[in-house]
């Protein structure tokens, strides 16, 4: 990758990968943030920020018995740098828990590839986005670069459903735009679009019944919820939506006609209407089904988080461009599959995209990152800062 930065944003790489080494080596599985945030406060003191904790962990504790998620140990992060320009506000968000424990975290650094020896996740996700955003600081308090407010935020519990995003007042953010450092792909794929996620869980009861000597007495909810399940189409949908049942839970014993089937599962779509439509679908093979059994179900429907769909156009589209085609990239708008904080954004009203720090095989063990692309990530934020500065 060759990057042509002006010299006042050159990335002190040896001090980027030392720092990202020391962050993967604190253990921070989903609600379990709260050596990391101790960490990380300092952190962005020593860079100039004021830095306050939320509640998003007593909202999570308040959350947790019904959806047994963890109670939380620590809450968002949300740092603010005051600017010396009145350039837009501008948000750069990473999180700060990774999908498991990667406790003894053994790095291996190799061409320029940091690995583990395979035994525990890296931590990339997303330790190479809160990296990134740092250095840029470092490299923005040496220089004194100019720059507009800046809030960082490094939010808890993504993983397990965006929670921490979901728990943050946004609004009380005041931010212009935002920039979540959490993507896969490599640095020139600005991630502009992801879908809406809708949850479903449905539990269908029959009668029970014992299937050797009354099975006529008996109603198989299992059996219903089979010809439902088989009446509904899974996987891709079309370019942009899917749909899956992914949990199926029914009956104790062989001798007893089954009275009980729980299934879980979602739809996604960049389309409102069309993830709305997949859920009614489901609905519908369920009502079918259970009124040919004689069966009855209840059906609960949650959103998980909405999708957004920006173009080339938008500011915060404009700027992340701008800003990758001064490293000598050339810049994709891309969309993906999966939910990020940046889909809560969004969703309250917060232009984001989502800019890719080279994590790949994450949430496995083969999990790497080129050091080329943390270095990328620090100088994607000076970049972006950069750009701003000259925005009518
Ligand atoms: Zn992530």
């Amino acid at each position: 990758m060759s990057i042509k930065l002006p010299a006042a944003m050159e990335v002190n790489q040896e001090r980027l990968v030392s720092l990202f080494l020391e962050l993967i080596n604190i253990d921070s599985p989903s609600g379990f943030e709260r050596a990391i945030a101790d960490v990380l406060k300092n952190k962005l003191e020593e860079r100039g920020f004021q830095v306050r904790e939320d509640d998003a962990a007593v909202k999570l504790a308040r959350e947790s018995p019904a959806k047994r998620l963890p109670k939380g140990t620590a809450g968002n992060l949300i740092a603010t740098r005051k600017g010396t320009t009145d350039a837009p506000h501008l948000l750069f968000m990473a999180h700060m828990d990774t999908v498991v424990s990667n406790k003894g975290v053994h790095a291996i650094r190799e061409h320029g590839v940091i690995k583990t020896d395979e035994k525990t996740i890296l931590g990339a996700d997303d330790k190479a986005g809160i990296a990134g955003i740092l250095e840029a600081f470092s490299i923005v308090q040496e220089k004194n670069l100019p720059h507009g407010d800046v809030t960082v935020v490094f939010s808890i519990c993504e993983e397990l459903g965006l929670y921490g995003a979901k728990y943050l007042d946004v609004e009380s953010l005041h931010v212009d735009f935002g920039y979540v450092l959490d993507s896969g792909g490599p640095p020139e794929k600005v991630i502009g679009a992801a879908p809406y996620e809708v949850d479903y869980r449905i539990t269908v009861h029959g009668k029970a019944a014992h299937s050797g000597v009354n099975p006529e007495d008996g109603i198989n909810a299992l059996a219903a919820a089979c010809s439902a399940v088989s009446q509904i189409k899974q996987g891709r949908m079309d370019e942009h939506s899917t749909r899956n049942i992914g949990v199926f839970r029914a009956g104790e014993t062989t001798n007893t006609v089954c009275d009980r089937a729980h299934l879980e599962g979602e739809a996604r779509s960049l389309d409102k209407k069309e993830v709305d439509a997949l859920v009614a679908e489901v609905r519908q093979a369920f009502e079918r089904a259970c009124s040919t059994f004689h069966a009855t179900f209840e059906m609960e429907v949650e959103e998980a988080y909405s999708g957004f769909q920006l173009a080339e156009n938008d500011d915060v589209v404009k700027h992340a461009f701008k800003a990758l085609k001064t490293m000598g990239l050339t810049p994709e708008l891309a969309e993906r599959g999966g939910g990020s904080d940046t889909n809560v954004l969004n969703g309250r009203g917060i232009p984001a995209v989502n800019l890719g720090v080279g994590a790949s095989r994450d949430h496995t063990v083969y999990e790497s990152v080129h050091e080329a692309h943390l270095v990328a990530a620090a100088q994607m934020v000076c970049a972006i800062l950069a750009s701003v500065l000259d925005a009518e």
